[in-house]
This record gives structure tokens, sequence and C-alpha cells, in this order.
């Protein structure tokens, strides 16, 4: 009984709510395990083109099949990652897959370009531009195959640096976007020094867009602002057919959202391409809403 009082004893110094303190560190447990036992499972949400209606990739969002938990957004578990150190390592999974995936569509007809995203943490990594170049010859896939989807707080955090590592990946063909743009230190420097490709406007300016005046003035600018610089611009979270149609008519290049897709496993997505399809061949609309 000695063991249990001096557990005892020991609560009574330990702050009175400590069940957050021991979550985290289950969680980081498992974390581990689940990168190991293949835990970590992608849905994929496509990139339309506003102007044709046409898919013009799709975009890998993690998701994490917890034993017993169910199935875990990345809000639930991202943090998690990044503060145990681990995001290195989860990047590497997803990325791995991603391209697998990308393998596969390319292999059966469908050419998807599949964008990744990486977090500040998980581009620090000198060799990284390398090993995507590897990763993709290994699966006999070009360029366009990926997309790399970064945040502001990366571009920010080391600009040399970051400068260097994204010119390597940018040099192979593959295409870089900003994501969440309008939510971070945004600077307008880093839209004159960086090479990206493409600005994704956070749906935070999106989704209020057809109530909020202000919110319809910053998309229709930001389409100025990333034509002008001669990138892409994206919209995420089009959540009806109005934002959609909004949207095309401010010359918006490409849109996510719920309104056509959310992000799905990869034979749901097949399924989708496929209804598409059979739509566009009997000259239903491109725009239908499927979920
Ligand atoms: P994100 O990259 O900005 O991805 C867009 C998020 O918006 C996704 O949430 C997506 O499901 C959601 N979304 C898409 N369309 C709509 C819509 O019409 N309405 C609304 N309300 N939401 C929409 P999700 O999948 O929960 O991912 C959240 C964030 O987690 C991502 O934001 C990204 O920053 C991060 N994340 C996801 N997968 C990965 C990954 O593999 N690696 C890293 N480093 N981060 C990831
Ligand atoms: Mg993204
Ligand atoms: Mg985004
Ligand atoms: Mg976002």
């Amino acid at each position: 009984y000695k063991a249990k009082s001096s557990r005892t004893g020991h609560h009574v110094y330990r702050p009175i709510d400590d069940s957050h303190g021991d979550k985290r560190l289950r969680t980081l447990e498992e974390l581990r395990s689940a990168l190991v036992d293949d835990e970590f499972v992608l849905h994929y949400q496509p990139k339309i083109d506003l102007q044709s209606g046409a898919v013009r990739g799709v975009e890998a969002l993690v998701r994490w099949q917890h034993p017993t938990r169910g199935l875990l957004y990345p809000d639930a578990f991202l943090a998690v990652v990044e503060e145990s150190g681990l995001m290195h390592d989860l990047t590497q999974v997803v990325l791995a897959e991603a391209l697998n995936q990308a393998a596969r569509w390319h292999r059966s007809g469908k050419p998807l370009s599949v964008a990744v995203n990486f977090s500040a943490s998980s581009l620090v990594d000198e060799s990284l531009p390398e090993r995507i170049g590897e990763m993709l010859r290994t699966r006999g896939l070009p360029a366009s195959a990926l997309q790399v989807e970064v945040t502001e707080d990366f571009l920010m955090s080391d600009r040399g640096r970051a400068h260097d590592i994204l010119t390597r990946v940018r040099s192979q063909g593959i295409r870089i976007a900003v994501d969440d743009f309008g939510t971070g230190y945004s600077s307008l420097a880093y839209l004159r020094d960086l090479p990206i490709d493409q600005l994704k406007l956070d749906r935070s300016f999106v989704t209020p867009m057809t109530t909020d005046a202000r919110a319809s003035a910053l998309v229709s600018s930001t389409v100025v602002l990333a034509h002008s610089l001669g990138l892409t611009m994206v919209a995420e979270g089009i959540e009806d057919g109005e934002a959609f149609a909004v949207l095309a008519g401010y010359g918006c290049d490409e849109g996510q959202g719920y309104f056509m897709s959310r992000p799905v496993p990869p034979d749901q997505l097949d399924r989708w391409l496929t209804d598409r399809e059979a739509d566009a061949a009997v000259g239903a609309p491109a725009r239908r809403r499927t979920l």
C-alpha cells in the first residue's frame, strides 16, 4: 500500500484539475503508436475551376482513425503533434500517402494534382526539396502531381531559409500556394519576394462575403492583387451557389467548399468524379451540389 499512499500524497500538491495534462501525455503516446500503426488517413477535397467547372486537383487533409475515439479531425490533434515534435514524421507519412494516391489516380487515367499542407515546422528541413523530387520520381509522377500549401507564418518565420527551400521545391515545377491568406501576419514584402504561384483566401473572408460588404470588397480586391502579381487565386469555404457565382464573377480562378464537395475518402472522391462526368455528358450543370 506504500505506492498507493505516496501517489495519494503526491496528489495533494498537484493542481486540482490535472486531467488536461494527463490527457496530453496519453495523446502523445497514442500519436507515436498511430504513426507506427498507420492510423492516419487522408481525405480529399476537390479544387474546382470556377470559370469552367473543371476539377483542377484535390487537397489532401489528414484525419486520425483513432482505435477508440473514432475519426478525429486536425483540430483535435495537430497542436499536440506540433508540440511533441512529431510534425516532421506526420508530414512524411502524409506526403507519402498523398503521392501514393496521386500515383493510383494517374495510373487509372485521372492525372489529379494533390495539394499537401506543410506546417512551418515541417518545412525547415534543408533536404526536403530533394526528398520530394525523389518521392515523385520513384512513383513515376510529374511535378504537376504535387502542390505545396504553406501558411503565412512559415513565410514570415525565417525568410532566408523559407525562400531557399521554397525556391528549390518550386524549381522542380511544383506549384506553391499560400494557405489561409489574409489571416496571418500578412506582409506585402513576401508577396514581392517569395516564389509562389497561388493565393488561397481564407474562408473567414469567403463565407460572410455575400452578406458583408467589407468581406466582399476584400475578396474582390484580393483577386485583383493576385492577378496583378501573376498568381492564381483560390477561395476556400464556398458553402452555397451564391458564393460560387459571386466569386466566379470576381474572376476568382479556383474554389473549394462544401457546396462542391466535403473532403472525402479517395473511393468516394472517385464516385463523385464519375457522377460529375455523367452529369456533364447529359448536359447537367457542372456545379451540382453533391452533399
Ligand atoms: P486548410 O488547409 O485551410 O484546409 C481547409 C479546411 O477547411 C479543412 O478543414 C476543410 O475540411 C475545411 N473546409 C473546406 N470547405 C469548407 C466549407 O465550405 N466550409 C467550412 N466551414 N469548412 C470547409 P480540416 O480538414 O479540418 O483541416 C483543418 C486544417 O488542418 C487545414 O486547414 C490545415 O491547416 C490543417 N491540416 C489538414 N491536414 C493537414 C496535413 O496533412 N498537414 C498539416 N501540416 N496540416 C494539415
Ligand atoms: Mg490547405
Ligand atoms: Mg486553407
Ligand atoms: Mg483555412
